[in-house]
């Protein structure tokens, strides 16, 4: 027993409840409301919208590169969307969430388990620089695959008035897909995981206070760090 209590200790040094397997659950009311304890099927589907809406992003820039002759767009998409997903977000807003509290090498939380942790867990809220951060790297993502195809379609029509129409349905076929795909991971998102989420600084986060004030009253370095910043209460 003394051996199990260690271990837990050694994965779970901040002593959070998600982690923790004698959290008494039963009795919180947080329980069935919020993604406190990890759903792996949730995790696969977060997985998935993220990832064809990025897939689809690039198919869109291979034909923007296609129709204009330049390829430094898809590369510096590319190198974005690794350098703000593994790198960036990471630091701003998954280093303030429970999730990331659990001592491993890589995320296991609701949205993937393939970000590796570089940073140390901070329990305090997210500040507004952060928070303006992350809403401009996630407008980002969508906009500059978005954007560019809107060019490269201007681009297309301009050069070649008398184009098939096959081809022209074929390319706004391909924006209308971006288009949708973006749409379903933001809406996802936002309209289910955000009102769940145990990141509760982050700017979309949806949680009921009372739910908010529960969690923290169940995990005390969390809830010091809020009071130190005095952002508890209602005051997120
Ligand atoms: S908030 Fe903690 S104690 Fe309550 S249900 Fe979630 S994991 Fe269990
Ligand atoms: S903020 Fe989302 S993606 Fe980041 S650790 Fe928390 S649940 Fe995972």
């Amino acid at each position: 027993m003394y051996y199990n209590f260690l271990e837990t200790m050694n994965k779970n040094p901040f002593n959070i409840c998600t982690f923790n397997s004698n959290s008494n659950c039963n009795e919180c009311k947080n329980q069935d409301k919020l993604d406190c304890k990890l759903d792996k099927n949730q995790q696969k589907i977060s997985m998935l919208a993220v990832s064809s809406s990025l897939i689809i992003g690039v198919f869109g820039l291979i034909i923007t590169g296609l129709i204009i002759g330049n390829w430094q767009i898809l590369i510096l998409y590319i190198v974005f969307i690794f350098l703000f997903f593994f790198v960036i977000e990471i630091r701003l807003t998954c280093t303030h969430c429970p999730y990331y509290a659990e001592k491993s090498r890589h995320l296991d939380c609701p949205g993937n388990n393939i970000f590796p942790k570089i940073w140390k867990f901070r329990p305090e809220p997210m500040n507004r620089y952060e928070k303006f951060g992350s809403t401009f790297g996630f407008i980002l993502i969508s906009a500059i695959p978005l954007l560019s195809q809107l060019y490269s379609i201007w681009f297309f029509l301009s050069n070649n008035p008398n184009a098939s129409w096959v081809l022209i349905i074929a390319l706004f076929g391909v924006l209308i897909a971006t288009i949708l795909s973006f749409l379903m991971f933001y809406s996802l998102f936002l309209l289910t995981f955000c009102q769940r989420c145990i990141n509760f600084s982050c700017q979309f986060n949806k949680v009921p206070k009372d739910l908010v004030n529960e969690y923290l009253k169940r995990n005390p370095v969390i809830k010091n760090a809020w009071e130190k910043r005095k952002i508890t209460n209602g005051k997120r």
